[in-house]
């Protein structure tokens, strides 16, 4: 017997117009690539995102088509998320960080019809745009007073003149529920970058899933500022989230470094951030150089990249935020696991509930994990055995734009191809990426803890391990550390605080001192490039 309760399907313009009702006066702050700051509400910017979609009807735009945008955390950018998913067409959120060959690829790959950019990346796409096969028009997101002259762009037209003369007053269509709503792709170490194309029921349950008290933990009472880019999986979906709970939302425009974000931190009352690693290393180092406190943030999330202990303890001891430590892919919108402790960890020791913190998190419903051995059998969720972990549910891929890549499940479950722990309190940890472990010997070494204790050195700015050849044990691990400002830390006394906090075999053969770690365009360690600096390195034992 089938239910009686009303088949509405889960739209994105739905919840523009939730805020728009039920939080018109709530705030939207951007700092603009102008150099300003812009305010405006909920109220204005579902106005704003209808205008948008009635432009795009007028230049021809028709559902399913991709839209591409090149821009920063900013409120056209948010205008753009509504109003071209709203329509029925695709929101194409392009990297800007990505290599000029990628970025080509990627866009002639989704055949984007527009591309809106942003003021300060019209230049680069001036260059690219005659290898841009399908772009019929560039979109400027800023106003004519704005446009720089001389830019060589055909048929450039202008984000404000294109939203003045419309009513705003487009009524969204209604839809199945699973079309496709937005596209981004994956940086991807090797080969061509793959799209992951999100649709709407998975949008708007990924923002139910990810408000959660115990996952993101949004309120109304919110302000969030996402550092983490609109490029980056959606800004990790904080522009649907944020609006579904009528969250005060601050966008920082292109300026991610540590006096611009604290400085709007302190001037909206950013209460709730969230970002990799990198930027906050940038801010943590702002601060303590500038003597300086937070007085209103409480929460911030580090993902992307493991949160190193250090980050977490100084955030949490020098300036009392909170980290949430979170895991995720962009083929799962991206949210997999945050962590909140539990009642019972009130008990633990401060070293204790570090171990705790350390962990990835729990998965909020919606997401169901599982560790398999290489043979594809189930391991235990003992917190001890590791192994491959595989992961379903309504916000993770079934495959890749385009059917790239073949297959993208095994038996239903999305491989993530990192290599994770799973505990008896639903707690993930990863130990590695699977192209990035160490087999030393036919057993693992998980090059994160290694990383993670060396950066607790005072003098390590940041590390990266890899694995190298060796002839008795197949690999060792190397430790490549980039030294802080003036530190003059050596290979003995690193070796040295690394023994007695990892097991004794796990201790690197050697390490060597670089001026900067490279990063991939979404700022995890680019462990392909150290792979391919060190290839005729070898390890002084053998
Ligand atoms: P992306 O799709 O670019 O967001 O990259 C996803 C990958 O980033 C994951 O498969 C992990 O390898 C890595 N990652 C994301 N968050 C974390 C985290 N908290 N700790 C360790 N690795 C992470």
């Amino acid at each position: 017997m089938l239910g009686l309760m009303q088949d509405r399907p889960l739209l994105i313009q739905q919840i523009i117009e939730h805020a728009a009702l039920n939080h018109g006066d709530t705030e939207i702050v951007s700092r603009r690539v102008e150099g300003d700051i812009h305010r405006y509400t909920y109220r204005d910017a579902r106005t704003r995102a209808r205008q948008v979609a009635e432009a795009l009807i007028a230049l021809g735009i028709h559902p399913g088509d991709r839209i591409g945008t090149l821009a920063w955390n900013g409120y056209r950018h948010f205008e753009l998320y509504y109003g071209i998913s709203g329509m029925g067409a695709v929101c194409h959120t392009i990297n800007p960080r990505l290599f000029p060959e990628q970025i080509v690829y990627i866009v002639n790959h989704a055949e984007d019809r527009l591309l809106f950019v942003d003021l300060n990346l019209l230049p680069a796409v001036e260059k690219l745009l005659p290898q841009l096969k399908t772009v019929r028009h560039v979109v400027a997101m800023t106003d004519r007073a704005h446009l720089p002259a001389g830019l060589d762009i055909p048929n450039l037209l202008v984000y404000e003149e294109l939203l003045h003369d419309k009513p705003g007053t487009y009524e969204w269509p209604e839809f199945d529920e699973r079309t496709a709503s937005s596209l981004c792709y994956t940086s991807g170490t090797t080969g061509n970058p793959k799209g992951v194309l999100y649709h709407h029921r998975s949008t708007v349950l990924h923002a139910y899933g990810s408000a959660l008290p115990d996952t993101l933990g949004l309120s109304a009472r919110s302000v969030v500022l996402p550092v983490v880019p609109m490029f980056h999986v959606n800004a990790w979906g904080l522009p649907y989230s944020g609006p579904l709970v009528g969250a005060k939302l601050v966008f920082p425009g292109p300026a991610l470094d540590g006096a611009s974000l604290y400085e709007l931190f302190e001037k909206e009352g950013v209460v709730f951030t969230a970002g990799v690693p990198t930027v906050w290393l940038a801010l943590l180092n702002h601060m303590r150089a500038n003597n300086l406190r937070l007085s209103t943030l409480k929460y911030a999330v580090i993902g992307g990249s493991a949160a190193p202990p250090a980050m977490i303890e100084a955030f949490d001891k020098e300036f009392g935020v909170e980290v949430l430590h979170a895991w995720g892919m962009t083929e799962m919108s991206p949210l997999g696991t945050v962590n909140h402790p539990k009642a019972r960890h009130a008990a633990l020791s401060a070293s204790e509930l570090l171990e705790v913190r350390l962990k990835q998190g729990r998965p909020p419903f919606g997401v169901d994990m599982k560790i398999v051995d290489d043979s594809g059998k189930d391991l235990p969720r003992d917190g001890k055995a590791f192994g491959d972990l595989m992961v379903r549910g309504p916000w993770i891929t079934s495959g890749y734009f385009k059917g790239e890549g073949g297959e993208a499940l095994v038996d239903g479950w999305f491989p993530t191809g990192d290599v994770a722990t799973l505990d008896p309190d639903g707690y993930m940890q990863i130990t590695d990426r699977s192209k990035d472990v160490i087999k030393s010997g036919g057993e693992w070494i998980s090059s994160i803890d290694l990383e993670n204790a060396a950066m607790a050195h005072p003098a390590v700015a940041e590390a990266a391990v890899i694995g190298v050849a060796h002839s008795k044990w197949d690999e060792r691990p190397l430790l490549i550390v980039h030294r802080k400002a003036g530190a003059t830390v050596d290979k003995k006394e690193l070796l040295e605080f690394l023994a007695g906090k990892v097991a004794k075999w796990w201790l690197p053969d050697d390490v060597q001192f670089v001026d900067a770690i490279p990063h991939t365009a979404t700022g995890k360690i680019l462990k392909t490039r150290l792979r391919e600096d060190f290839k005729d390195y070898r390890l002084p034992t053998g």
